[in-house]
């Protein structure tokens, strides 16, 4: 994997293709670096902090779309190291708001293209997704939904139970149970990606194209003067910078607080758990809100379980028997028949919650400090979209329309953007 030196000095991605992986087998050539580690300078146009989906994206469109490569991205970590290397990778636009769903979708479009744009498989699997309704009031929402989700131009119906057992098998929609499942909204368009190639290729390319990636490079403070940022103080040194875009998600009040910005925003752990692989048998991804629990199956043939967040604030990202407990009761109640697979590990990650369940994006009382941020359970698949538009944002100091809802100044206002009736599951 990597990238190698042109003869102008500047470096590209080593091209990814069947004919270079014989090319280099044939020859021995071992693939170059996917990114460089570098000194730290004393000053970048640009500084991001946190290198997650949203911090390598709104890099690479930086320098992609805008030129701007004179740009550092720091992280206390590795890369993917918070929420973009532990999610469940779930990919949907079909949201509530008519802003939150023509934002998810540019976004899930951009995803469409992205193997090709990165010359990196991301693995996007398209497989339909299913929120099921186990009552008559989320019956109401699905419908909905799918309401303002045609009005966008958005693939998403109401179907009844014999559909969804069409679409899943493996489910129990008999009366039997105690949550009989209603119906459920059903969007072709969702499905699944491989997380950690979308970081790597993001990283890949915006490194290839001259941005710096600091990895284990903690921002400690960052001094504003005269309403403006002036400079970020690293664990390694200094930096000068005009312009601080904070996408640090689950610690993104931490990074603020550095700025003097108050963000609504409180950090919740939230879990999920993978089983041993099986044959493929899950080919949508099912959620179900009622049940506090959601269900994709992997080209591995591992089944990746999600539920709501921890019901308590926290930055521990340590699993819990109480998480597994009640997850595998939830999921025996939607699939009796897999009760005799076995879990192979659980893990956790940060979410930065808010208000209204809507991400913050765009400008603050401080000059120069932007935010993208806020993004809880369903973050990863706004990467696309939000570093693109935070990268125009950067660029032209003009707040794309697209994501001007989402402003820190709507709490002010009283212009929230409520979208708690399309989180995955309840919280
Ligand atoms: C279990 C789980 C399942 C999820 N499932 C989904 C899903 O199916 N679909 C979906 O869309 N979203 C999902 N999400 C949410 C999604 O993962 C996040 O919203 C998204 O990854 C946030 O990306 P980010 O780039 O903003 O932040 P992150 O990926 O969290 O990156 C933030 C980075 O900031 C760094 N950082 C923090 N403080 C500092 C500091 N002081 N100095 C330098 N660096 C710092 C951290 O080290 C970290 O690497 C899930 C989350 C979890 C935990």
């Amino acid at each position: 994997m990597g990238s190698e030196r042109r003869g102008d000095g500047r470096r590209r991605p080593a091209r990814y293709s069947a004919l270079t992986l014989l090319r280099r087998g044939l020859t021995a050539s071992p693939w170059p670096r996917s990114w460089q580690a570098h000194e730290l300078k004393p000053s970048y146009d640009v500084v991001i902090v946190g290198a997650g989906v949203h911090g390598l994206a709104a890099a690479y469109y930086l320098a992609v779309n805008h030129g701007i490569t004179d740009v550092a991205v720091l992280d206390k970590g590795y890369i993917g190291g918070g929420g973009s290397g532990r999610n469940t990778a779930i990919l949907r636009s079909n949201y509530l708001t008519p802003e939150g769903v023509r934002f998810y979708q540019r976004s899930l479009t951009l995803y469409q293209d992205l193997a090709a744009q990165l010359n990196f498989n991301v693995m996007f699997s398209r497989r339909g997704h299913l929120t099921l309704a186990h009552t008559d009031a989320s019956l109401r929402t699905m419908r909905w939904r799918a309401e303002v989700n045609k009005l966008q131009h958005v693939d998403s119906e109401v179907i009844g139970p014999e559909e969804v057992k069409r679409l899943a098998p493996y489910l129990d929609v008999t009366s039997r149970v105690r949550y009989p499942i209603l119906g459920a909204l059903y969007h072709p368009p969702g499905g699944i990606i491989r997380h950690d190639a979308v970081n790597w290729g993001y990283a890949r390319g915006a490194d290839a194209r001259g941005v710096h990636i600091h990895q284990d490079t903690e921002v400690l403070g960052i001094d504003v003067g005269a309403g403006r940022v002036q400079r970020v103080r690293t664990s390694r040194g200094d930096i000068a910078t005009p312009v601080v875009l904070n996408c640090t998600a689950g610690w993104a009040t931490t990074i603020a607080d550095m700025a003097g910005v108050g963000l609504p925003i409180i950090t919740h752990p939230l879990q999920a758990a993978v089983t041993e692989p099986v044959k493929m048998f899950l080919h949508t991804v099912v959620v179900s809100g009622s049940l506090h629990v959601y269900v994709s199956q992997t080209d591995r043939g591992e089944l990746v379980f999600g539920a709501s967040v921890d019901p308590y604030p926290s930055y521990s990202t340590r699993g819990s028997l109480e998480f597994i407990e009640e997850l595998a009761g939830h999921v025996l109640e939607l699939m009796p028949s897999i009760a005799r697979l076995r879990l192979l590990r659980q893990w956790a990650g940060l979410c930065d919650m808010t208000p209204d369940y809507s991400p913050i994006m765009g400008v603050t009382p401080v000059d120069g400090f932007l935010v993208d941020v806020g993004w809880g359970t369903y973050g990863f698949k706004a990467g696309p979209v939000s570093g693109e538009a935070m990268a125009e944002l950067v660029a032209t100091g003009k707040t794309p329309e697209l994501i001007a809802p989402f402003a820190l100044s709507r709490f002010g206002a009283g212009a929230l953007v409520g979208e708690k009736g399309a989180a995955s599951v309840g919280h």
